[in-house]
Protein backbone atom coordinates (compact mmCIF):
# COMPACT_ATOMS: atom_id res chain seq x y z
CA UNK A 1 0.00 0.00 0.00
CA UNK A 2 3.15 2.39 0.64
CA UNK A 3 4.73 1.38 -2.63
CA UNK A 4 1.37 2.31 -4.31
CA UNK A 5 1.21 5.65 -2.27
CA UNK A 6 4.78 6.63 -3.51
CA UNK A 7 4.10 5.40 -7.14
CA UNK A 8 0.71 8.16 -7.30
CA UNK A 9 3.58 10.86 -5.83
CA UNK A 10 6.50 10.14 -8.36
CA UNK A 11 4.36 9.88 -11.12
CA UNK A 12 2.24 13.10 -10.17
CA UNK A 13 6.05 14.61 -10.01
CA UNK A 14 6.88 13.57 -14.11
CA UNK A 15 3.38 15.24 -15.16
CA UNK A 16 4.13 18.20 -13.06
CA UNK A 17 7.84 18.37 -14.32
CA UNK A 18 6.71 17.16 -18.02
CA UNK A 19 3.90 20.42 -17.73
CA UNK A 20 6.36 22.88 -16.90
CA UNK A 21 8.57 21.89 -19.35
CA UNK A 22 5.39 22.19 -21.55
CA UNK A 23 4.65 25.89 -20.30
CA UNK A 24 8.22 27.13 -21.10
CA UNK A 25 8.09 26.10 -24.77
CA UNK A 26 4.53 27.59 -25.07
CA UNK A 27 5.89 30.87 -23.74
CA UNK A 28 8.75 30.57 -26.34
CA UNK A 29 6.18 30.43 -28.60
CA UNK A 30 4.03 32.87 -27.88
CA UNK A 31 7.15 34.88 -28.01
CA UNK A 32 8.13 34.64 -31.96
CA UNK A 33 4.63 36.41 -31.99
CA UNK A 34 4.81 38.59 -29.32
CA UNK A 35 4.22 43.10 -30.17
CA UNK A 36 7.06 44.98 -31.09
CA UNK A 37 7.01 49.13 -31.35
CA UNK A 38 6.40 50.03 -35.02
CA UNK A 39 8.92 52.93 -34.18
CA UNK A 40 12.04 50.99 -32.96
CA UNK A 41 11.07 47.36 -33.11
CA UNK A 42 11.76 46.64 -29.30
CA UNK A 43 9.29 43.99 -27.50
CA UNK A 44 6.55 45.33 -25.74
CA UNK A 45 3.75 44.13 -23.87
CA UNK A 46 0.24 44.10 -25.50
CA UNK A 47 -1.19 46.62 -22.30
CA UNK A 48 1.28 48.91 -22.96
CA UNK A 49 0.03 52.65 -23.72
CA UNK A 50 3.80 53.78 -24.98
CA UNK A 51 6.62 52.13 -25.99
CA UNK A 52 9.20 52.39 -23.07
CA UNK A 53 12.05 52.76 -25.28
CA UNK A 54 11.23 55.26 -27.70
CA UNK A 55 8.37 57.16 -26.17
CA UNK A 56 6.15 56.23 -29.26
CA UNK A 57 2.49 56.70 -28.59
CA UNK A 58 1.22 52.81 -29.08
CA UNK A 59 -2.99 53.24 -28.16
CA UNK A 60 -5.01 55.83 -28.15
CA UNK A 61 -9.22 56.52 -27.24
CA UNK A 62 -11.41 56.34 -30.13
CA UNK A 63 -12.68 60.38 -30.79
CA UNK A 64 -15.67 58.67 -31.48
CA UNK A 65 -16.98 56.11 -28.86
CA UNK A 66 -13.68 56.25 -26.50
CA UNK A 67 -12.57 53.17 -26.57
CA UNK A 68 -8.69 51.93 -26.41
CA UNK A 69 -7.17 51.06 -30.22
CA UNK A 70 -4.03 51.04 -31.15
CA UNK A 71 -2.25 53.92 -33.16
CA UNK A 72 -1.09 51.48 -36.28
CA UNK A 73 -5.15 50.56 -36.74
CA UNK A 74 -6.04 52.30 -39.51
CA UNK A 75 -9.87 53.09 -37.78
CA UNK A 76 -11.32 51.82 -34.77
CA UNK A 77 -12.59 48.21 -34.49
CA UNK A 78 -15.85 49.15 -32.19
CA UNK A 79 -17.36 52.48 -34.53
CA UNK A 80 -15.09 52.38 -37.73
CA UNK A 81 -13.84 56.31 -37.00
CA UNK A 82 -10.78 57.03 -38.80
CA UNK A 83 -7.80 56.78 -35.34
CA UNK A 84 -5.38 59.64 -35.38
CA UNK A 85 -2.21 59.32 -32.86
ZN1 LIG B 1 9.61 52.12 -29.53
ZN1 LIG C 1 -14.52 53.99 -31.89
Amino acid sequence: MHMMFLWIILVGLIIYLVMVEYDKKGRDVIKIFDKRCPQCNNRIESDYKYCPICNEKLKTECRKCGKIVETSWKCCPFCGENIEK
